[in-house]
């Protein structure tokens, strides 16, 4: 059966249920001849035709597979969509999105995007006659309005806008719904696309809110166990899809059946996972924001933040990603991630276990010297699953030796 068909189906029959039963049951019915619940890995290449221009269910697994066919289904339920087309990396399905673009086009990421993003446009697209421009980034103190932003950086040529919200590593929220309003205002088509990485489809739904694409970097909280790579599209438009469709079988950047394998089963917990970890989340940072060597706590679900209203409208909670800014030199910086002992010093996000990262010098290290450079003393958490009493004391005695 077309994937099409398969997945308007399941949103169809099943988009009335909640969450976790749509992301443990759609697209993953027992087998109907062996009665296997848990869907095989199907590790060919290959399969046999019928007849003549007449193939089974496949014919070659760049083109389609089952494993991928099935967490596509469940992603694009998931997101309530239509459409969903699953890549090799996060960063492949973005990839995917910016071949829509033609030379001459213009890109404006809005607020602070992922910075492989930004390599991207700046190493690949702009050889290619695409032009883009970043806006003014709110640092979590509310003082920059990026809608307002965005809007500045709006010029004739501009076809998309790419926004992330919460936006790492500051994790301000962007205002969805006023981007996608501002975008379909103007005289010209403008593609809204939103990264909804870090807050998944189970705290916010950006097609919903009016954007034509969701990209994820399935790598993070869709895994969610630090184990795979993979990204995935989605989106409702029929006419984008065939194209995008196109761009994965064509291109050839698709996710593997053992990844999709690993990243559907990830997927089946992804609410309770997230349920766990942002209960955590809300704990280490009340905890922080009355820590003496902390000085700011970027974290949406705190009331004093001045996104926690926007969040609150916008996300069905606040997730479990957070960054603190340390009253500390780099030595004392260097000296907290060195003495976490249960939590991880490591790049990445969304998984069971608790990561702290330093941005400066590590996933931002391409804005160094520019005006968006990230302060030296600010600390990302990616909050896990483990015990709330642990991740507290741990934190604390690592705050106590800078
Ligand atoms: C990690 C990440 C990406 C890139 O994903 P990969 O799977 O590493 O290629 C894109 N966007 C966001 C928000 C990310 O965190």
């Amino acid at each position: 059966m077309p994937k099409e068909d398969n997945a308007d189906e399941a949103v169809g029959k099943n988009s009335s249920r909640g969450f976790s039963t749509r992301a443990i049951h759609i697209g993953q019915e027992p087998n109907e001849s062996t009665g296997a619940i848990m869907p095989p890995i199907e590790l060919t290449t290959i399969y046999e035709w019928e007849d003549l221009g007449e193939e089974k269910a496949h014919s070659y697994t760049r083109y389609s597979n089952s494993n991928r066919l099935a967490l596509e289904t469940c992603v694009a339920n998931l997101e309530v969509a239509k459409h969903a087309y699953a890549f090799s990396s996060g960063i492949a399905s973005i990839d995917s999105v910016f071949r829509l673009l033609a030379p001459g086009d213009h890109v404006v990421l809005g607020g602070m995007v992922y910075g492989g993003t930004i390599k991207l446009l700046k190493n690949i697209y702009s050889q290619l006659g695409i032009t883009f421009d970043i806006t003014d980034i709110d640092n979590g103190d509310g003082s920059v309005n990026v809608v307002d932003a965005i809007g500045k950086n709006i010029k004739d040529n501009t076809k998309m806008i790419l926004v992330e919200s919460p936006a790492n590593p500051y994790f301000n929220i962007v205002d969805i719904e006023a981007v996608v309003e501002l975008a379909k205002s103007g005289k010209q088509e403008i593609l809204c696309v939103a990264d909804n990485t870090v807050a998944t489809p189970y705290l916010q739904n950006p097609l919903s809110m009016g954007v034509d694409m969701v990209v994820h970097s399935a790598s993070k909280y869709m895994g969610g166990h630090s184990d795979i790579l993979g990204g995935v599209v989605v989106l409702n438009n029929d006419e984008l899809a065939e194209r995008i469709h196109g761009i994965q079988i064509s291109a050839g950047a698709v996710l593997s059946p053992f990844n999709s394998y690993l990243t559907l089963r990830g997927l089946r917990t992804l609410g309770v996972r997230m349920d766990r970890q942002t209960q955590n989340a809300m704990a280490i940072a009340s905890m922080l924001q009355a820590h003496k060597k902390v000085l700011q706590v970027n974290y949406a679900g705190l009331k004093s933040h001045p996104s926690h209203s926007l969040a609150k409208k916008q996300m069905k909670d606040f997730g479990a990603m957070m960054s603190v800014v340390l009253d500390g030199d780099r030595r004392a910086i260097s000296k907290f991630v060195k003495n976490v002992k249960v939590i991880t010093f490591s790049e990445s996000l969304g998984a069971v276990e608790t990561l702290i990262s330093n941005p400066n010098s590590m996933s931002h290290v391409p804005l160094t010297g520019t005006e968006y450079e990230i302060p030296h003393n600010l600390v990302r958490i990616s909050v896990g699953i483990e015990d709330e009493k642990d991740l507290l004391e741990d934190l604390d005695q690592a705050l106590s030796m800078i």
